[in-house]
């Protein structure tokens, strides 16, 4: 029984997964592999765990992340997992609820100031990437946004969630894999608020 843990995906759900997981890493974005949600429950590699929701495969994967794509194509070649990407480093991330992130991507996109944005539709949020070290922000605070830093890690598409799997509402080559800069955050929350 302890085999069927990690059961494979069908693979071309698997070989989809790993692509992009090798092409963040193309881009210099580390890339953690994470829990595999196989329709029933995350299938990960702790035998005892019990997190319902995508999350890293191992407890310290810190130190493990990696952009390397003979490292990362390691690990997706065996296994199904899902795509974790780590915060603070290359981005931050910026999640906020609906529909708070749809005004704020419209301004965005109406500023000429695209960035990568993911739906996470199993939280209602959308994840906006911003440049790492963004401070705490009031206009933020009062969205109920949350900002993911140093120590931090999301979920990428194409991650299997409950409620079907991450995508992108503004793909990263829409924005060039250009990362938001914080004032041109700013703006846009001045332009929504
Ligand atoms: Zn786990």
């Amino acid at each position: 029984m302890s085999g069927s843990r990690l059961r494979p995906a069908d693979p071309g759900q698997q070989r989809t997964l790993r692509q992009a997981a090798l092409c963040y890493a193309a881009q210099g974005w580390p890339v953690v592999p994470a829990a595999f949600f196989d329709g029933t429950r995350y299938a990960c590699v702790q035998a005892d765990c019990v997190q319902d929701g995508p999350h890293p495969v191992w407890r310290l994967w810190q130190g493990r992340a990696s952009s390397d794509p003979d490292v990362v194509a390691s690990w997706y070649r065996l296994f199904s997992f899902a795509v974790a990407l780590p915060t603070g480093a290359v981005f931050d991330v910026v999640e906020l609820p609906e529909p708070a992130a749809v005004r704020v991507q419209g301004a965005l996109v109406e500023h000429g100031t695209p960035t990568p944005i993911a739906v996470w539709r199993e939280r209602g949020v959308r994840l906006f990437w911003v440049n790492p070290g963004l401070p705490a922000d009031d206009r933020l605070t009062a969205m109920n946004a949350r900002i993911r830093g140093e120590g931090g890690w999301v979920p990428a598409p194409p991650t299997p969630t409950r409620r079907g799997p991450m995508h992108w509402a503004l793909p990263p080559e829409q924005a060039e894999w250009g990362i938001l800069a914080h004032e041109d955050l700013a703006k846009a929350l001045d332009a929504v608020s």
